[in-house]
């Protein structure tokens, strides 16, 4: 049994697999894709100088009064000569011609027909926006590697890209074990019941855009649940085993990657929920056995596979966001075990909720957070600091 510092740590040593496969795709296919390769702008961003107000351009010269000579629209050419005292009606986004040198804002001037007043002395450059002031022509935009939100898109698309080179994710294949599992649409027979970790794990795999995941459903029979697990091996990078991996006479999987020959890289953490979680490798494919009750599984699968995932898909082995919070309340860890406690942080104060039981999920379903009770300490102040992981999924 390892600790989860030292599971984790084993985890990251394996995540640097290489299974960079690079697809182009139109930007709006690439929301949550990880960018192949470094971006460098192929044009500066604003690539004209142009009014940050709706005014009027000015060339200046010693006295506040000014002769309007013509307008300039958003999207209009803006071949404009103009003298010092002479002024153009310009619109936010307009381009500012070259002799022009400052915008006054229309609220700060006095107009009577073609001469305007300026209320305040304007500062050279006030209101337009330089060349190139938020990128400039052939810098960095975004390295390979950075994850597209969207505004990253936004300026992809202002820069005129139609597509953009990206990662695609990783192959999952997801395996399902249990005798006792029903699908849904099927009435329950006795002691049987509906089957919900293949599809948490789905859209789990949804959330972070990997949406090619193969699910498997196994009966408890250690020949199936090989050929299950070989199959899986040879297709994907990355497979995902649902129970079976406890010491139950009915749990096949640990027989069953033994005979395959996967390496065992870690079997068991110290922690609660989530004692009997299985990693391992086999040639290039890295393996995880869940523990099936389905918090565990879930548990297990943002705290371990969910940083594993965000490196072998080009970004860093960060894992879910930790933020330290005050306890709401007075908390003692009376197990040997390290905890992860479904809570909810509201009003900058973290409640660990009621039905942390590794067979309840409703819990996992209402809470935006996970507390983490390291092994190190037992007793807990109300108000005093903890390690929280912020759920993805979380409101
Ligand atoms: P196991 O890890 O196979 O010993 O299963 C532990 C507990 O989780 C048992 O109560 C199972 O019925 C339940 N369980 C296992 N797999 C699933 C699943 N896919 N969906 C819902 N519950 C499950
Ligand atoms: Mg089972």
């Amino acid at each position: 049994m390892i600790t989860v510092e030292k599971a984790l740590s084993e985890i990251k040593k394996h995540s640097n697999l290489q299974h960079k496969r690079v697809q182009s795709v139109p930007l709006n296919e690439a929301l949550g894709a990880v960018l192949a390769d470094t971006i460098y702008a192929p044009i500066p961003l604003p690539s004209f100088r142009q009014s940050a107000m709706d005014g009027y351009a000015i060339r200046c010269h010693d006295k506040k009064t000014y002769k309007v000579v013509g307008e300039i629209k958003a999207g209009d050419p803006f071949e404009f000569e103009l003298n010092p005292g002479e002024a153009l009606r310009i619109f936010t986004g307009a381009g500012v011609p070259d002799s022009a040198n400052a915008i006054v804002i229309q609220e700060l001037v006095d107009r009577d027909h073609e001469t305007i007043s300026a209320q305040k002395a304007p500062t050279m450059g006030q209101h337009i926006r330089k060349t190139g002031e938020q990128i400039k022509k052939d810098d960095i935009v975004f390295e390979q590697g950075t994850q597209l939100n969207p505004p990253a898109l936004g300026i992809l698309q202002s820069l005129g890209f139609t597509k953009v080179k990206i990662l695609l994710p990783p192959k999952v294949a997801v395996i399902i074990t249990g005798n006792e599992l029903e699908k849904t649409g099927k009435p329950l027979q006795k002691g049987k019941i509906y089957e919900s970790n293949s599809l948490v794990l789905k859209t789990v795999l949804q959330q972070m855009g990997i949406i090619n995941g193969i699910v498997e459903q196994v009966e408890d029979d250690l020949k199936a649940t090989q050929s299950a697990i070989e199959k899986a091996l040879n297709q994907s990078h990355l497979v995902l085993i649902s129970g079976g991996i406890s010491v139950g006479d009915f749990d096949f999987v640990g027989q069953a990657l033994e005979q395959i020959g996967v390496e065992k890289l870690f079997y068991k953490v110290k922690q609660k929920p989530g004692k009997p979680l299985f990693f391992g490798k086999h040639k290039q494919t890295l393996l995880f056995a869940l523990p099936g009750n389905p918090a565990s599984t879930l548990n297990c699968f943002y705290v371990f596979v969910y940083p594993l995932l965000q490196a072998l898909m080009g970004r860093s082995f960060n894992g879910l966001l930790r933020i330290k919070y005050p306890l709401a309340d007075d908390f003692e860890n009376t197990t040997d075990r390290a905890l992860f406690l479904k809570a909810k942080i509201q009003n900058d104060v973290v409640t660990p909720l009621t039905g942390q039981a590794s067979s309840m999920i409703k819990a996992f379903a209402m809470a935006n957070a996970l507390v983490y009770i390291p092994l190190s300490k037992k007793k807990f102040k109300k108000g005093e600091k903890v390690e929280t992981l912020i759920l993805p999924h979380g409101n």
